[in-house]
């Protein structure tokens, strides 16, 4: 699949709770084949952020447009993975359950599977390298096999954008580094790829663009020329001392 000119835009996007303002006027442009990195202290407005582009919070002001359509009417396209969380109770379901849903935006109002459904879940399976855990309870998982099964789901179901909410929290360094290969596979196979992510070192070897929240925009660009920034160093350095801690 090759989407590198299927963009997402976003217009002057500002986001309030009641009277209290999440968001003020964010704007930027991202394409297919790019990782994108939301950063900012906490509070920021990074899952709001997320959860506008999921489709999950009606947007207020402004404009999040999928291919020159507005992001709530593309939601086949856009998948979103929750966070994985190891002491969380799931529901008892298996692997292969997780990614068969995601072919349900694909079913008709019977719900019933075809052969093309099988065929890409089964894909997805392979894609993720899951097939020897395809029917064990997701709860038994561990965080990064998890992560695998809910991006399993969005391969199945076809989306080209993938919104992950801090992907690389509690997981092992060998699943991080796992999950760093398939962020990056996906974006090869003409994925676009948008995480908030809290790990300032490794920004620019997981991700190709970053923009920097504070409520306002702080920057956004090409993750190099980002973390270089005066501005950016400030926001999210002297807000967290203790973000160094976080991370080892
Ligand atoms: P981040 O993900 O960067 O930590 P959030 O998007 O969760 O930031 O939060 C942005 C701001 O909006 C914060 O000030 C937070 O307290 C506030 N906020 C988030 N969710 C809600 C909510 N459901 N109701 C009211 N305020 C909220």
């Amino acid at each position: 699949m090759n989407h590198a000119h299927h963009q997402l835009d976003l217009t002057n996007v500002s986001f309030h709770y009641g009277n209290k303002e999440a968001l003020r006027a964010i704007s930027f442009s991202v394409h297919c084949g790019q990782r994108l990195a939301l950063l900012g202290p906490n509070g920021a407005g990074k899952s709001t952020l997320i959860r506008l582009l999921a489709g999950l919070l009606p947007p207020q002001t402004g404009s999040l447009l999928w291919r020159e359509r507005p992001v709530n009417q593309a939601r086949r396209e856009i998948a979103y993975l929750p966070q994985v969380d190891r002491h969380q109770r799931h529901f008892p379901i298996r692997v292969r359950d997780v990614v068969a849903m995601g072919r349900f935006p694909h079913l008709g109002h019977l719900r019933r599977f075809r052969p093309i459904d099988r065929a890409k879940t089964a894909e997805a399976i392979e894609t993720m390298n899951l097939g020897s855990i395809a029917d064990h309870q997701i709860d038994q998982l561990s965080g990064g096999q998890q992560q695998r099964t809910y991006i399993a789901r969005a391969l199945a179901q076809e989306a080209h954008v993938l919104l992950l909410d801090e992907p690389f929290n509690g997981l092992d360094v060998e699943s991080r580094c796992h999950l760093s290969e398939s962020l990056f596979d996906l974006t090869q196979s003409g994925h676009l790829i948008i995480a908030s992510h809290h790990q300032l070192e490794n920004v620019t070897q997981i991700f190709t663009h970053a923009l920097v929240l504070d409520h306002t925009q702080i920057a956004f660009g090409q993750a190099p020329e980002v973390m270089m920034d005066e501005n950016v160093k400030a926001t999210l350095h002297s807000c967290h001392p203790h973000d160094h801690e976080r991370v080892l």
